[in-house]
């Protein structure tokens, strides 16, 4: 794949007008959005109600015990702004660590502007505006993945782990709900009966059966594991399976985030049930593995919960073949088998900015397909709060469809929850704030969640990327780039020719510590077990001739996300100066382990 010339991608935008800048250049701007995000505060009070009175007198407010306190809270305000000089640095180009940068001008105006009116999006009676900005905000999401957006439904999130675990609360019913009626029937009938199969009926097979067998809604609830005791229901799947019931299945890539493992403890599912899919070689969900593990569940009579793939591991930015997926799990709806897809792409679905475009094609063979499916998914993660540019706390979860979205509580599933406009009931959350929704619309109104706008914005810090891993494979002789990289983010290893994985791991180590104490680069690090990343480790240990004698493969993580590093004059100040850091430190490791 080419390196592109960052002014050709970003021909459209004008980048430099959505963000502060590392130097606060766009200072003024700020201060006129502020004053007037603070004229509307203060008018939307002083005028709405003209007939009262103040309730805070002149002569109160000129009073000594007024201003000492005043006074106090002043200084306390001084105190906490000080201290917050010494935050993490994030805003500059050299910071390179984690899925963080600083907040677009928009998110940030949108996020305050909310924020003073404070509204809890629980409910529309205390959030009259915010939850129609959700709502629409929402729509703007989920135009970008590909979903219709007069059906799709969904909500933000305090963060991608929340999001998560809403995906796992409606799949966890969804198969509760025909579990259920399934058993019911074959406990009426005395046909044989599969767990499996019963908990994979799909909507229009469940609909046949409820109207088929009358089955009354009592006789269901009464049989479900959600709300009845969960062993007692399994003592029932079993004798009317005949084999011993062990519970459903979580299958999730070996490159899954950390929150499905707390899903698993949270939704007591037990971590045996989290079933691993390995990954193949390039570090992406393995089909073939995918496919054992499916029928592994079908042989064991386990349902299914969901089937998880990743748009952008939090590792190393690589995408699932989320359109494999979709495939294979068509096949399995052909013959009548329905099992939920889940895509987190907490981190990489604003990626989906780019499709439909030339932009395309900076992505590697086949990674824009696998974006591209993700329309096809029964529901998605998302984080404006990573790729969005918008301040924390705020992540996204949505659905493809109503249907899916209701399908977190056993009553009245066909209530247009849209139409009523109150989430509490279908939200893991309860109070909610309505800023990052504020902040995501403010940033879909303005920068565009389009090719031509946000797209060649996330092209460019992919093509950022590329240009520092070209720059580190030809001018660092010691330092062993992990390929592929599917997106913005770089993995690299230190060693020299002839070392083992050991001594590479330790080399890497030692560099990650010289640059923690550096303040010049700000870089992460991440370990490859090799439990889940067995064959990327080992591709990788094979293309930089290392012996393979480790556990474990240990990287040094860059991720690019700064706005303004893809400039290219930019880029041409800091790219020589890390290149120089890093064969300097590279350098100092070669010492260790002679
Ligand atoms: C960051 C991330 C999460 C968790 O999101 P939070 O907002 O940190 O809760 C989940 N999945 C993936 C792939 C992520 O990158």
């Amino acid at each position: 794949m080419g390196v592109y010339r960052t002014h050709d991608i970003m021909a459209a935008m004008s980048i430099e007008a959505y963000f502060l800048g590392a130097k606060s250049e766009n200072a003024d701007s700020v201060r006129r959005a502020f004053d007037e995000i603070l004229r509307h505060w203060f008018d939307w009070r002083s005028e709405r109600f003209p007939d009262d009175d103040n309730v805070i007198s002149d002569a109160e407010r000129k009073s000594e015990k007024f201003s000492i306190e005043n006074e106090r809270l002043h200084t306390a305000l001084k105190a906490l702004c000080d201290m917050l000089l010494a935050e993490t640095p994030t805003f500059t180009p050299r910071y390179l660590s984690h899925m963080l940068s600083e907040a677009s001008l928009p998110a940030l105006f949108g996020h305050l502007a909310a924020l003073l009116h404070n509204p809890n999006n629980t409910s529309r009676e205390v959030s009259r505006v915010g939850a129609r900005v959700e709502v629409e905000a929402i729509a703007m999401l989920a135009d970008m993945i590909g979903f219709n957006s007069a059906k799709a439904q969904g909500h933000f999130t305090s963060g991608g782990t929340i999001a998560n675990f809403e995906a796992v609360w409606r799949a966890r019913y969804r198969i509760d709900h025909a579990l259920a009626l399934g058993l019911v029937a074959a406990e009426k009938s005395r046909m044989p009966f599969s767990a499996f199969e019963s908990a994979h009926m799909g909507w229009a097979a469940f609909d046949r059966l409820r109207l088929r067998d009358a089955t009354s809604e009592l006789a269901t609830r009464a049989a479900s594991s959600v709300l009845c005791n969960p062993l007692e229901i399994a003592e029932r799947i079993s004798k009317c399976s005949r084999r011993s019931y062990r519970g459903p299945v979580l299958i999730t890539p070996g490159s899954k985030h950390f929150s499905w493992r707390k899903a698993a403890n949270i939704f007591h599912l037990g971590e045996e049930s989290l079933w691993n899919a390995p990954l193949d070689n390039e570090g992406r969900l393995d089909m073939g593995e995918l496919q054992t593990l499916i029928e592994k569940a079908r042989r064991e009579d386990r349902p299914i919960i969901a089937v998880v793939s990743v748009a952008g591991t939090t590792e190393a930015g690589e995408i699932d073949p989320i359109d494999s997926v979709t495939s294979v799990l068509n096949e399995y709806r052909l013959n009548g088998i329905h099992i939920w897809h889940h895509v987190d792409a907490a981190y990489g679905g604003y990626f989906c900015s780019m499709l439909g475009s030339e932009l395309e094609k900076i992505l590697d063979d086949g990674r824009s397909a696998a974006l591209k499916a993700i329309r096809l998914a029964d529901s998605v993660t998302i984080d404006p709060h990573k790729l969005g540019y918008v301040p924390y706390a705020c992540g996204a979860f949505l659905t493809r469809d109503e249907r899916l979205y209701t399908a977190s509580t056993f009553n009245a599933p066909y209530i247009d929850r849209a139409e009523i406009g109150d989430k509490w009931q279908s939200t893991i959350e309860g109070s909610r704030t309505a800023a990052g929704a504020a902040a995501t619309w403010l940033s879909g109104r303005t920068m565009g969640f389009e090719p031509d706008c946000f797209g060649a914005f996330m092209a460019s810090t992919i093509n950022a990327r590329r240009i520092f891993a070209k720059a580190i494979t030809s001018q660092c002789k010691n330092v062993a780039v992990l390929e592929p990289a599917d997106t913005n983010i770089l993995c690299f290893s230190i060693g020299k020719k002839g070392d083992s994985l050991s001594y590479s791991n330790k080399r890497t180590d030692y560099v990650f510590g010289l640059f923690q104490k550096d303040p010049s680069f700000s870089v992460s690090k991440t370990v490859f077990d090799v439990e889940n990343y067995c064959r990327l480790v080992e591709a990788h240990a094979k293309r930089h001739e290392m012996a393979l004698d480790d556990g474990k493969l240990s990287l040094i993580r860059c991720v690019f996300m700064n706005p303004f590093l893809p400039k290219g004059e930019v880029l041409e100040k800091f790219l020589p100066k890390f290149i120089a850091r890093l064969n300097f430190y590279a350098e100092q490791a070669l010492e260790l382990c002679d």
